[in-house]
């Protein structure tokens, strides 16, 4: 059985993911544990496959069209063989060596997630994004997580079980995931730590999730409806 499996979900990446997946490499190699890194191709319209082909030590999956975050992770989270499971961006905006510090709590807890919203958090990003982040978290803490002070950082990690558990029962395929998959572990009694990380913003795409707040807002109210429809059994 391999220790760590890493999670990185990839749309349209190709001008940046070789580099990230270096730094990667090179961090994973230098730790005494056994890794395997998995690249879920999220239906890329660019040339994303075959930069990550280019790599021999890390998996590939692919599918196409495009379907959304949640379901890439989704997706890498079943495929992982991993006693401990990590999803990160591709851009790697929480560092890799950050990883460390999450490393630290998942003995005693169920999900590690990075945070942008502690004391000791150092994001570098835009002003008017750290404002409607602070707007999204108010709703996500009223509506269906409180307690929870950053659910969208992209960098959480799992004990396995608990990540199966979760991942089998999720249904919200975008941004939205991440607060489905916080409210599905408050309702089975995980133990959530949230830790402060490093954080750095890195403009692509377009397809962000501050352009589609409305699409985002919508897919949390379906989660409360889910619940309530008895979806999630
Ligand atoms: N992503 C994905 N499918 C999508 C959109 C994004 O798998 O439909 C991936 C993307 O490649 C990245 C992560 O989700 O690894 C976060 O996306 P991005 O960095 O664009 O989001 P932001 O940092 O702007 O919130
Ligand atoms: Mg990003």
């Amino acid at each position: 059985m391999v220790n760590l499996s890493i999670i990185i979900p990839a749309y349209n990446e190709q001008n940046r993911i070789a580099s990230r997946l270096e730094e990667c490499l090179r961090y994973f190699r230098k730790q005494k544990y056994s890794f395997e890194i998995i690249v879920v191709n999220d239906g890329s319209t660019d040339k994303t496959i075959d930069v990550v082909k280019k790599f021999k030590d890390i998996k590939l999956v692919n599918y196409f069209p495009n379907h959304g975050k949640g379901y890439a992770v989704r997706t890498g989270v079943l495929k992982a063989k991993g006693k401990y499971i990590l999803f990160s961006d591709a851009d790697m905006s929480t560092p890799i060596e950050e990883l460390g510090k999450l490393i630290g709590f998942i003995r005693d807890y169920d999900l590690v997630i990075a945070s942008r919203a502690l004391k000791e958090s150092k994001v570098n990003t835009l002003g008017y994004r750290k404002f409607l982040g602070r707007i999204f978290n108010l709703f996500v803490n009223l509506l269906v997580v409180p307690g929870v002070k950053d659910t969208q950082c992209g960098f959480k990690l799992f004990k396995r079980g608990a990540a199966l558990k979760l991942f089998n029962k999720q249904r919200i395929e975008r941004w939205a995931f991440d607060v489905e998959i916080l409210f599905l572990s408050k309702k089975l009694g995980y133990k959530i730590k949230e830790v402060g990380v490093e954080w750095n913003h890195f403009d692509h795409n377009g397809v962000t999730p501050t352009g589609e707040s409305f699409k985002m807002l919508k897919e949390i109210f379906k989660i409360r409806w889910n619940w309530i429809l008895r979806r999630y059994k």
